[in-house]
């Protein structure tokens, strides 16, 4: 299948078989498993010629057959998850990596240098948010932030402290954000990069973290973003036995962060990338399920007197600016959500404690319902106050609803809600 048709399949299509063609792997019907850490050259000519295409690239016109080096370099389960994950993401190329803290630390490390600003919403991925206030910050590049994503001119004010600090190379958006599932509007920060553009001379790179979503259910490239991150830890692994990061965009700006990960050592492995390729068959109704699932509980929970507040765009009121931008920006509103309950921490750990089917641990994504406290475990290292700013309480838990059936799911919340 050649890549202009793909681009005229539906994405639960592509999810399933493209990337791989049973022909090159002798008629198997699902792609081989290539385990192997070095690859023999048939000659010092062709070992030669491997490396001048790794390093140089092709020659204009020069049609190339893929051949590999060595598994940090590159490998055949690798090029098939890339071109899957390209595609579902409508980009020209994509670059796997062994896990998304890796997918963004080389993103960070190939596109920023000393002097540089970032401006990111907050909250954000507690990871991220450790990697660049606080490493990158040790080479001199400088986070700033905005809280209303969908407020342009807070994030043009962010813009303005940002752009006094160094010129703002970075615009990281994370949508919905993790903990608390809040939205950013990413076509609107892409405006503003453009306006940033012409201020000093060089337009930002817009970044999405697509984690939340994931490729089927938001396309940030198609917004203006020009590169994507999705931790495939998550709903694309979806099994929550897997650690793999993809970033997808122009060839232009994806070849920088394939070469430094030879570099860094970030590339993701064969077992790991056929796992992937395994999930991303069941994606799309893995999410159909998830969703309408976590809408029901959501609507259950927000009905809860001992619940303070739910945040999920599932529950947008029609007119509101969520639902508005939900319209224009997504196709589902994604499984994971945040809530508040009555009581701060304590109340929050007499309601964990007392869950017998909802397992509590970090993560999300995965086919099993999860449950975190974030002010305690994902967000942990983060400063109080910039918690609260990003909305995080004491009293912020973070559900990430799987396959189970949603009522068992409500039994368990009701039971363990009357013990707080
Ligand atoms: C989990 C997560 C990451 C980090 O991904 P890992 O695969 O755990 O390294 C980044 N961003 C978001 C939004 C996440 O939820």
């Amino acid at each position: 299948m050649d890549e202009d048709k793909a681009r005229k399949l539906h994405l639960d299509t592509i999810a399933v078989g493209y990337g791989y063609d049973p022909a090159g792997g002798q008629g198997a019907a699902k792609p081989p498993l290539y385990l192997t850490s070095t690859f023999v050259y048939p000659s010092a000519e062709h070992a030669k010629e491997t490396h001048r295409i790794f390093f140089e690239g092709p020659r204009p016109g020069e049609v190339v057959e893929p051949s590999y080096i060595y598994m940090r370099l590159g490998h055949p389960n690798l090029d098939m998850v890339e071109k899957r994950l390209a595609a579902l993401d409508g980009a020209e190329a994509a670059a796997g990596f062994c896990s998304g803290m890796a997918a963004i630390s080389t993103v960070f490390m190939a596109h920023l240098k000393p002097g540089d600003a970032v401006l990111h919403g907050l909250p954000f991925y507690g990871g991220a948010d450790g990697l660049l206030n606080r490493v990158m910050a040790g080479f001199g590049v400088r986070g700033f932030h905005f809280t209303d994503g969908l407020d342009g001119e807070a994030m043009r004010e962010a813009a303005e402290r940002a752009m006094a600090a160094g010129p703002l190379r970075l615009i990281w958006l994370e949508s919905p954000a993790n903990p608390t599932a809040t939205v950013i509007d990413i076509g609107l920060a892409v405006r503003i990069a453009g306006e940033i553009a012409e201020r000093q001379g060089v337009r930002p790179l817009v970044c999405v973290d697509n984690t939340f979503l994931g490729p089927l259910l938001q396309s940030p490239l198609a917004c203006g973003a020009d590169l994507c991150m999705t931790s495939l830890t998550k709903y694309c692994g979806g099994h929550s036995d897997l650690l793999a990061g993809g970033v997808s965009g122009s060839l232009e700006l994806v070849g920088p962060l394939r070469a430094l990960r030879t570099l860094l050592g970030t590339t993701m492995d064969p077992q790991t990338a056929w796992l992937l390729l395994r999930s991303l068959e069941t994606l799309s109704v893995r999410t159909a399920r998830a969703c309408e699932s976590a809408l029901k509980i959501a609507r259950y929970l927000k009905a809860h007197p001992k619940v303070a507040g739910v945040t999920f765009i599932g529950l947008a009121e029609p007119g509101s600016r969520e639902h508005d931008l939900m319209q224009r920006q997504t196709r589902g509103t994604g499984s994971t959500f945040s809530f508040r309950i009555q009581g701060g921490e304590a109340g929050a750990f007499r309601f964990l404690n007392a869950l017998k089917l909802l397992r509590l641990a970090v993560s999300l994504g995965g086919s099993e319902t999860l449950i975190c406290h974030p002010a305690s475990t994902t967000h942990y290292a983060i400063a109080r106050d910039r918690l609260a700013e990003a909305g995080v309480t004491e009293a912020t838990l973070r559900l990430s609803v799987g396959l189970e059936h949603p009522d068992d799911l409500i039994a368990d919340l009701t039971q363990a809600l009357d013990q707080v």
